[in-house]
């Protein structure tokens, strides 16, 4: 038997899901001394390196205004409480998220109305908002889940109609392109997060928000600093919730290689959707004219336990985005009751399959191979 890559004693390979040291391997020296610069300047909070990064991302998604926060949930949970709705408003949110899509909702004060998924692409179903609106819903939050940007042109129309805000949770989709516009440009506000797994990843918790609105970015960067434009007067009830400076350091070393790296994605992810043929293994949609951000390959599969044992045993790493629905949670008690069939047939069927920048050819081959021989 041919042992060519990283074979245990046992004679199998070892691929595990995701591993932050050897992605950030080759940025280590920059961002080494990076620091060390960033270090000697004494200069820490709200500096240079966070000016550099906003203007940079904003360059990037092409929006007039990169506000660099604490984190994507603070991204998030400061757009809405910017946006001045009354306190009793509601805010239509993807029953199929990460549960900090609705945590922001809450937070800010608002109610989250939990909006089905499409089955095939794991996205809100643009659909289903409608039946949702009532006089107190003011804003949609969509999530471009897993990388993949929302039916936009749908939610658009619904929002336009009722005169609704619509803002991204792009805390997945770095990069993506929806009708020739990056995610961060698509609607009225973005919420991004670098958490060290994200397609673009700090080293530690950081965030932005992208906007083209001129009046919401001016309260976005008050508010971010305790309500402060001016030291030490206050014209808001802010969050100290401020991009860290040594976290932008380490974001401008990696910004250059996002696109690069984004691109290494799609070609694996292509070569998943073309080469993987078990009838068992349900795939993600294939990206068309919109270029996904590919954060996660997440395939459905009915029983889901074997499969990952299978995966396992092959030393194929894998994970679950995410295993219970977020209505399924404690932390909303209150919602337990409640059914979202489509939501919770995703929670129970998905795994997410190694895609990662440090993944070989061999290594996606092994996979392919493997997926197709279960
Ligand atoms: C990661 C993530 C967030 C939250 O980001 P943090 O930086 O961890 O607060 C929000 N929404 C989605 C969809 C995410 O994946």
């Amino acid at each position: 038997m041919k042992t060519n890559i990283k074979t245990s004693s046992k004679g199998i390979k070892n691929i595990p899901f995701l591993d932050l040291k050897l992605i950030n391997r080759p940025y280590e020296k920059g961002i080494n001394a990076a620091l060390k610069n960033a270090v000697a300047s004494g200069w820490f909070i709200l500096g240079d390196e966070v000016k550099k990064f906003e203007k940079t991302f904003a360059e990037f998604c092409r929006v007039k205004h990169c506000i660099g926060v604490a984190n994507g949930l603070d991204a998030l949970v400061l757009l809405l409480k910017a946006s001045n709705f009354p306190p009793d408003s509601e805010i239509i949110v993807p029953s199929n998220t990460y549960i900090a899509s609705i945590l922001a909702v809450t937070l800010a004060g608002f109610k989250p109305i939990l909006v089905e998924p499409d089955l095939d692409t794991y996205l809100i179903d643009p659909a289903k908002i409608e039946e949702k609106i009532t006089r107190n819903t003011k804003a949609i939050l969509v999530v471009h889940l897993y990388g993949k940007c929302c039916d936009m042109e749908s939610v658009m129309r619904v929002a336009h109609r009722y005169d609704l805000k619509v803002f991204e949770d792009a805390a997945q989709a770095h990069g993506a392109i929806y009708q020739g516009k990056r995610a961060g440009n698509l609607a009225d506000g973005a919420g991004f997060s670098f958490y060290p797994t994200k397609n673009l990843g700090a080293m530690g918790d950081a965030g932005a928000i992208t906007t083209n609105d001129d009046a919401l970015a001016e309260r976005l960067r008050a508010k971010r600093n305790y309500g402060s434009g001016k030291k030490y007067v206050f014209d808001y009830q802010g969050l100290n919730s401020r991009l860290d400076e040594l976290q932008a350091t380490i974001l401008n070393v990696k910004f250059p290689h996002l696109e690069s790296e984004n691109f290494i994605r799609q070609k694996i992810a292509n070569r998943y959707l073309s080469e993987i043929n078990n009838t068992k293994i349900i795939l993600p949609p294939a990206d068309t004219a919109n270029q996904d951000a590919w954060h996660l390959f997440v395939v459905r599969v009915e029983n889901r336990d074997k499969f990952r044992k299978y995966l396992t045993d092959n030393g194929i790493g894998s994970d679950i985005h995410y295993p219970i629905a977020p209505h399924k949670q404690l932390a909303y008690r209150e919602w337990n009751n409640r059914t979202f069939p489509i939501a919770e047939q995703i929670h129970e069927e998905i795994v997410s399959i190694p895609l990662n920048v440090v993944l070989s050819e061999k290594e996606v081959s092994y996979i392919i191979e493997k997926i197709n021989k279960y």
